[in-house]
């Protein structure tokens, strides 16, 4: 996958992509990141992104015409046709669906805003989704478009070691993932739960079932909602 971000603070991604597994997954070239700072586009003598609101209000508002430039400059040496999104606190709220649907593409335009945000023409013309990763709001798009960039390129082919991890993950198959342990057996007298130490495969993908869905149901309601629930679940969610 080709990433390619629009963005006037490109340091800010310095270290994020160089660490761990995003680094890996570019050594490995799962995927490649460009960032561009569209300052450099900008068609004035001092190269102003940004403009006073029409109507008055506090504020500055990222001008058109260096974003429609550098989105072009990308389009124009993209094989693929390139998804463009916007990462705007009014955008689609970000979840795990999402981030799969991102993951079959060649080619994503990520667009970081700052100051108030964008020219409402950008938005209509340019931008095929807006993204935003939570009701709150944040200085600028480059955080939010991180959070995107790293939960989809763990979703490339490879990029995990086991490929399983990604599968297992909370929201993945619908629920939270369930409750997970590692060595000591005891800990202090925390016990890990006795079928977890049985051996006994069936019985412990039950219980990882089971538990799932019963943590789901207490911390996120709302993602058992839309559920289908088997005979074996609704029979689990009256214990
Ligand atoms: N005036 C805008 C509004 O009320 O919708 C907020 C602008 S915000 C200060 C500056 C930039 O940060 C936005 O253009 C966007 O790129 C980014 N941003 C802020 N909060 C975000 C969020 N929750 N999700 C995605 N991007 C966000």
């Amino acid at each position: 996958m080709r990433i390619d971000v629009l963005s006037l603070f490109p340091d800010m991604y310095t270290g994020v992509l160089e660490q761990s597994i995003l680094k890996k997954a570019a050594e490995s070239e799962a995927f490649s990141c460009h960032i561009t700072n569209f300052r450099d586009y900008a068609d004035n003598k001092h190269q102003r992104v940004d403009d006073y609101t029409y109507g008055g209000g506090a504020g500055m508002l990222l001008m058109p015409q260096p974003i429609f430039d550098a989105v072009e400059a990308v389009q124009k040496t993209s094989e693929a046709k390139p998804r463009v999104i916007m990462m705007t606190p009014q955008g689609t709220p970000y979840n795990q669906n999402y981030a799969e649907d991102l993951a079959k593409e060649e080619h994503l335009i990520f667009l970081c805003g700052h100051y108030e945000g964008f020219d409402e023409r950008i938005r209509e013309s340019i931008v095929t989704d807006e993204i935003s990763i939570g009701d709150y709001v944040l200085t600028g798009g480059e955080l939010a478009s991180m959070v995107v960039i790293d939960s989809v390129v763990r979703l490339l082919p490879g990029v995990l070691g086991n490929e399983v991890s990604a599968d297992t993950d909370s929201f993945s198959n619908g629920l939270l993932e369930h409750p997970q342990y590692t060595r000591p057996a005891d800990f202090r007298g925390m016990k890990v739960p006795d079928v977890l130490l049985s051996g006994n495969h069936k019985l412990i993908e039950e219980w990882r079932h089971k538990e799932s869905l019963r943590r789901t149901l207490l911390r996120r309601p709302d993602l058992l909602e839309s559920r289908v629930l088997s005979d074996k679940e609704k029979e689990w969610l009256k214990e």
